[in-house]
């Protein structure tokens, strides 16, 4: 039985990048790589819009890595973060703070895109930021514009994970004012796990701490990166890979993509809408739908039966959400023929016809 995969991360990869991934792994320490390395910075910097002397950095680790080193190299031990935390993924940035010894304080949220973050909490004692765009856990896509008119209003450095919507849902550092973005190799971008990126501006350069980590000094990663390279060795094939992914980005080529998301996930909560299934989140972005059963099935039973039957790889929730949640993502190389095959899958399951 071949499988499908609605998961937010890993996704379904396009042949032509899964080649260069099986390629034999080139030497990297020559003129050769620096270029690559140095068209991904130059096409990446120019697929979010990042202001005028913004630099990307590439880090050999998962998302979280890269939420790791941002929290050492760009929160203060002596002034207070604001956290966002509504989910999974918001907690972990809290984590990551209790970890490093960095004054925070979260902000809940629970029924909201942070539409009204201006009415919801006052800035004055905060310096940083920290939001996950799209909280994964639950499907929830924040009103980026509304969080970077308040930073920017209150002189807070906007740190924003965009690891889960990045290539299905519109991403602007200019617009959203946005200071530090990180994203990752394993979602939207459709190439192998294992590199993820920082992209700063000018002002969050000017932020960075001093050195403080090995690994995870962002000094030298800017330092090596002005000629093309990495203090250690990056994810030779997987950089590889995003120089091609990134030629079919640019020039339009991600509005498409945006695009093309946007129809593959309005389509799919049209066609589920005869299904007993109610939509678990109101903000949902075109990366994800997350699902709650309203005939008294257990979520986690659905996605079991939905792989072990039809081959249809959704994701379940864990925790309190275990019965209640589960997601279907839209990331990665898929159409709407992908898509009907969910939808057959899922209305044979129920019974129902289509
Ligand atoms: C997937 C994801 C990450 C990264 O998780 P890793 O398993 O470390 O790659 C970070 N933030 C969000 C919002 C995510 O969806």
């Amino acid at each position: 039985m071949s499988r499908y995969l609605f998961t937010p991360g890993p996704v379904p990869m396009q042949q032509d990048i899964c080649d260069i991934g099986g390629e034999q792994t080139p030497y990297f320490r020559n003129d050769w790589f620096s270029q690559v390395v140095k068209e991904c910075e130059t096409n990446l910097l120019d697929c979010v819009n990042a202001p005028e002397g913004s630099r990307a950095i590439f880090l050999t680790a998962s998302g979280t890595g890269a939420m790791e080193a941002s929290v050492i190299n760009l929160l203060k031990a002596d002034q207070k973060t604001l956290v966002v935390n509504g989910g999974s993924f918001g907690q972990r940035f809290a984590d990551l703070c209790d970890i490093h010894h960095k004054p925070y304080q979260s902000l809940h949220v629970a029924d909201s895109d942070l539409s009204d973050i201006a009415d919801q909490c006052t800035a004055d004692s905060f310096c940083t930021l920290l939001i996950n765009a799209h909280e994964t856990s639950v499907g929830r896509l924040y009103n980026l514009q509304a969080v970077g008119q308040f930073c920017r209003e209150n002189g807070l450095l906007n740190i924003v994970d965009g690891i889960s919507m990045f290539v299905t849902d519109p991403l602007d550092m200019t617009e959203f004012n946005i200071d530090a973005l990180i994203i990752s190799s394993h979602k939207a971008l459709g190439l192998h796990a294992g590199l993820s990126m920082v992209i700063l501006s000018p002002r969050a350069i000017e932020a960075l701490n001093e050195r403080c980590s090995m690994y995870f000094d962002f000094h030298s990663y800017l330092n090596d990166g002005e000629r093309g390279q990495t203090p250690f060795t990056p994810a030779i094939n997987i950089l590889m890979q995003l120089q091609h992914r990134l030629r079919q980005l640019v020039d339009g080529g991600l509005a498409k993509e945006v695009e093309r998301a946007k129809e593959i996930a309005h389509y799919f909560r049209e066609q589920i809408s005869p299904l007993p299934l109610g939509f678990y989140s109101q903000y949902m972005p075109n990366a994800m739908t997350t699902l709650s059963p309203l005939d008294g099935r257990s979520a986690a039973q659905v996605v079991l039966d939905m792989e072990q039957n039809y081959g249809m790889v959704l994701t379940p929730n864990g925790g309190e959400l275990r019965d209640k949640v589960f997601r279907v993502s839209h990331m990665g190389c898929m159409d709407i023929r992908y898509t009907d095959q969910l939808l057959d899958a899922l209305f044979d399951y129920y019974g129902a016809e289509r």
